[in-house]
């Protein structure tokens, strides 16, 4: 059966309707309160004939999973994955209010924008679609909206995993983790990113102690002098510098777009990866000293310090020896670490046959100039399907610029009205070909 034939430029008006209404319902998270956002896409589905189910792993904290059964024949089903909270707004320092969901010159405002109510809502319009065109299928279509991804998932994929395993069971897996760009290193182009691996996460909190006392009388070690060497020492690590397959695919394709010269050399490579945050993250472990803790007076030694590092790990690197190596640079036995969270890294193979659908449906509608592969920096849902070797790809197909993308986690996140438009029609498109 070919492609129905779709009013895009009504769809697009509705999933911009659609995905106001969803930016306004407010799931910061903590506290999360995801329930509000499941409910509010299950009446959509549900209006239009398609049954939804809600879990709770925790009062408030609230899943959603819809499925459009297919006959089987060509295997197991495809999830369309998304989490509806998001990470906290400082409001005061937005254009617009970040739960308004005000649309200003073609533009969607809003915290989840681009992580990702923005994508969520791209999923549902093809649940949607398929429902509405009768278009028939070939393996189930699975619409699965968590809860809590933001803070590791503890009451989204974690949970599901233990109460929920079946959902975890299938063949592909389309979710956030690489956006497409319409702009790098200042030159325009059309790449749409493919994320078929992401880094791993190792969060770690610091501390130290030491005799407190009078400002003016300091002992050679304190807490906080302590505590400022070993932050010192870990953030200025040169981690070792490694290019994955898929890194070095990105620079073949960024250069074939000319976008950035062809480097055949390592030197050169390393030094372009140092001024560019984004492909420092890609080809080497990176830390983050993201708090620190001490002290209430300015001429009081506090006998305590405290600090967290983000650090996230290239696949092929585990929690487990990367622990061991930074305690070897900060070389204090007296700074303690304790892990809060930690998972090993687990790519997807590059090569599927979605992700040949992929490039093929790009490819069909001129849509740019193909596919970006990258190493997502940060970890996503992804991680509990890829270990059960799930085909899973971070795919989010807008167009941004670089600095459309300074929004996620930070402040002024939006996203235009066109490309929640293409967004539907490429992520349509691909799911009817695997799927129909
Ligand atoms: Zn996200």
């Amino acid at each position: 059966m070919g492609a129905p034939s779709i009013d895009w430029q009504e769809i697009q008006k509705e999933a911009v309707e659609i995905l106001a209404a969803l930016l306004r319902i407010d799931t910061t998270n903590p506290p999360g309160g995801e329930e509000a956002a499941a409910a509010f896409l299950s009446d959509i589905l549900e209006r239009e004939g398609i049954k939804t189910e809600r879990f709770d792993a925790a009062p408030g904290r609230t899943s959603l999973v819809a499925r459009l059964s297919g006959e089987g024949g060509a295997g197991k089903p495809l999830v369309l994955l998304s989490h509806t909270d998001v990470v906290p707004a400082e409001k005061d320092r937005w254009r617009e209010p970040p739960f308004s969901g005000v649309v200003k010159d073609g533009v969607l405002w809003g915290r989840g924008a681009l992580d990702m109510k923005g994508m969520a809502v791209l999923e549902l319009m093809t649940v949607l679609l398929l429902k509405r065109h009768n278009v028939p299928l070939r393996r189930d279509v699975v619409l699965l909206a968590v809860a809590d991804e933001e803070e590791a998932g503890h009451f989204g994929m974690h949970w599901i995993e233990k109460n929920r395993p079946e959902l975890l069971d299938a063949a592909f897996v389309l979710n956030e983790g690489a956006f497409g760009l319409c702009e790098f290193m200042s030159q325009p182009t059309k790449l749409f990113g493919i994320a078929p691996a992401e880094k791993g996460p190792v969060w770690l909190r610091l501390r130290t102690q030491g005799t407190p006392g009078h400002g003016s009388v300091p002992s050679a070690q304190t807490a906080t002098s302590r505590m400022a060497r070993a932050l010192d020492r870990a953030a200025g690590w040169q981690t070792e510098f490694r290019v994955l397959p898929e890194v070095r695919m990105f620079l073949e394709r960024a250069a074939a777009a000319g976008l950035i010269p062809v480097i055949q050399d390592e030197e050169l490579l390393r030094g372009m990866a140092e001024m560019n945050p984004f492909l420092r993250a890609m080809t080497r472990d990176t830390i983050s000293i993201t708090s620190m803790k001490a002290g209430y007076k300015v001429n009081v030694i506090p006998s305590e310090a405290e600090a967290t590092l983000d650090c996230r790990l290239l696949p092929g690197r585990t929690a487990e020896a990367f622990l061991a190596d930074l305690q070897k640079q900060i070389a204090d036995p007296e700074v303690t670490l304790e892990t809060i969270y930690a998972a090993d890294p687990v790519p997807t193979p590059l090569e599927s046959e979605l992700y040949d659908v992929i490039q093929a449906v790009l490819k069909d509608r001129g849509a740019g100039e193909g596919l970006l592969p990258q190493i997502c920096p940060g970890f996503t849902d992804c991680r509990q399907y890829r270990e059960r070797g799930v085909q899973s790809y971070g795919f989010i197909p807008f167009l941004l610029t670089m600095d459309d993308l300074t929004g996620v986690h930070g402040h002024n996140e939006r996203v235009s009205t066109d490309n929640v438009g293409l967004g539907c029609e490429v992520l349509f498109e691909v799911v009817r070909r695997i799927c129909a």
